[in-house]
């Protein structure tokens, strides 16, 4: 590789051409561009009902939800909160309110409502969709609209959204568009910080979309016969963008799954021959500890795609034992772009891919490798802070030029915050955060390298690794395990110890292994390692 003077910088970009892009289209018109070919088709399958509603079916509630909103007040540039879990009406909404030209700001319901009225007051929500058991987080919002989703007579003072999707589709008015009006308002899921909210447009979801499925030799080709899973939270960019925008725009069949769980989602694998299964780590995590996997006839599946949080080599050669037909691998997403980065195995004509890699950038975008400290743009296979350009990119957080500043700079890259870099055939790996990197003296210490070690170890199911203030040695890395529960002998700190130092040189090893019954991780599949920190800091460790 080669060493070039600061000032010149090197760019990395997809091995496919870049394609036309319909960026003037409005998300709706573009991700149903399809329909008459399309109109009879399942569109999406209600996974614990078996419920099927057709393209045309969709498409058609989306305008009179449209209709509905108009007639309730909402009108271009406001915003509406989705409080809800995976459902055909968090479709509906997000598309209804896209056909009114309003923005949907979507949010986790097991939010506290301390969080969610944070949320929906940020956003300034109009109106909030959700269930009915999540109400009464939201009944102090004042001057808001409460619809819920559930069937039968609505909660007091809330209107049933079979009212909303009642109107007549013809009562929305003509909306006038512009590419750069907002759509989605989702919040980034707030691993380093408080969550931001991320102002994502039209032209920026469209151009995403056609990133991934454009072109004569699409980077992820999803087919009208595919069906893909969607079990992954909508309210998150990964779902909304890759599963649920993804899924419309190829006319595929998508089947919701409101609540994750290993044995139901291989049950519905099953039952529909999903054949695309986006996934997270901690889906792979338990599908390939889970028991019952060998009794489910999971052949179906074609595309096993994952993301959002880093993930071992050890991890995914399990996953690829477990189910063989499958070609596995990665994207690489956040809030603030969409789709980064896309494995080119998944591509019509696929590439050959290597395993680790997080993908290959996405085509009519530009990628760079910057070193942190400096500034300075990187040459393959030295890794350093990752750096996008491209229409994809968010327009900004919500109401924060100065944190905007900070992330999307002068030129337009968009700052990461993530430690990768990129390999001689165009291939992303990323090390960690470099918010997370623990600093052991001089040298860096990525946890997801020793998180990823730590379970493959038969008697661990699960594992997050932090820095623990160390007088010598500044910050020093210890882990928080999850014992293997049945019955076999349970493994000690001390084999632990020795079982990573055998595979790591000494400033990796860890200082110290405690044990806890879970790892907690936000539903994006993120290892929330702040708690876990807090935790010592509080003297867990004495
Ligand atoms: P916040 O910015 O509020 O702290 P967050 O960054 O976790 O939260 P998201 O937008 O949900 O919020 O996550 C984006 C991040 O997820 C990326 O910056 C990256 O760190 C991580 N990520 C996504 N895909 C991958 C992947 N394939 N491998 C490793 N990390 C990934
Ligand atoms: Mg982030």
């Amino acid at each position: 590789s080669i060493s070039a003077p600061s000032h010149e910088e090197i760019i990395y970009r997809s091995k496919l051409p870049d394609i036309a892009i319909p960026d003037h289209l409005p998300a709706h018109v573009y991700c149903f561009e399809k329909l008459p070919a399309v109109a009879h088709k399942p569109c999406i399958i209600h996974g614990p009902t078996g419920r099927v509603y057709t393209y045309a079916e969709v498409e058609l509630t989306a305008r009179r939800v449209a209709a509905g909103l108009h007639r309730s007040g909402v009108r271009r540039g406001d915003v509406i909160m989705l409080l809800l879990p995976n459902s055909p009406e968090f479709a509906f909404a997000f598309l209804g309110a896209s056909y009114r030209g309003a923005a949907t700001t979507t949010a986790n319901p097991f939010y506290t409502p301390a969080e969610i009225h944070k949320q929906a007051r940020a956003a300034g929500a109009r109106l909030v969709v959700t269930q009915a058991a999540y109400v009464d987080k939201i009944r102090e919002l004042e001057g808001v609209t409460i619809v819920c989703t559930d069937e039968g007579a609505a909660p007091e003072g809330c209107m049933p959204f079979s009212e909303l999707a009642a109107a007549d589709e013809g009562e929305a008015p003509e909306v006038e568009f512009a590419p750069d009006d907002v759509v989605a308002l989702p919040f980034s899921s707030g691993t380093t910080g408080l969550p931001k909210g991320v102002m994502v447009t039209h032209r920026g979801l469209v151009t995403s979309v056609a990133q991934q499925l454009g072109g004569e030799n699409p980077n992820l080709w999803f087919r009208e016969d595919d069906v893909l899973l969607c079990s992954l939270p909508m309210f998150h960019i990964y779902s909304l963008n890759a599963v649920l925008m993804c899924g419309l725009r190829a006319g595929a069949t998508i089947v919701v799954m409101p609540k994750f769980e290993v044995v139901a989602m291989m049950e519905l694998v099953q039952r529909y021959r999903v054949t695309v299964a986006p996934f997270v780590p901690p889906i792979v995590l338990a599908l390939v500890k889970s028991p019952a996997v060998d009794r489910y006839d999971l052949s179906s599946i074609r595309i096993i795609m994952y993301g959002a949080a880093p993930i071992g080599k050890e991890l995914e050669d399990a996953l690829r034992a477990k189910i063989p037909g499958a070609k596995i691998g990665q994207g690489y997403g956040m809030t603030e772009v969409g789709v980064l980065s896309m494995c080119l195995g998944f591509a019509k004509e696929p590439f050959e891919t290597k395993l680790g890699s997080c993908g290959t950038v996405v085509r009519n975008s530009e990628l760079k490798v910057v070193d942190p400290g400096t500034g300075a743009s990187l040459p393959r296979n030295h890794p350093g802070e990752i750096c996008i350009r491209g229409a994809q990119i968010m327009k900004g957080y919500l109401n924060d030029p100065e944190a905007t500043a900070k992330t999307v700079d002068k030129d337009g890259w968009l700052h990461t915050g993530d430690i990768g870099y990129v390999d001689d055939d165009e291939e992303i790996f990323i090390v960690d955060r470099l918010k997370e990197l623990i600093k052991y003296k001089g040298f860096q210490v990525a946890p997801a390298e020793l998180e990823a070690l730590l379970v493959t170890h038969p008697n661990i199911t699960d594992a997050a690794v932090v820095p623990m203030k160390d007088e010598a040695a500044g910050e020093v890395p210890v882990a928080f395990a999850v014992r293997r529960s049945d019955g076999s002998t349970a493994i000690t700190e001390d084999e632990i110890k020795r079982y990573i130092s055998q595979q790591v040189v000494f400033y990796k090893r860890l200082h110290r292994v405690f044990f806890v019954e879970s790892i907690p991780k936000a539903p994006s599949g993120k290892i929330l390692r702040k708690g876990l920190k807090e935790k010592l800091a509080a003297g867990f460790a004495d």
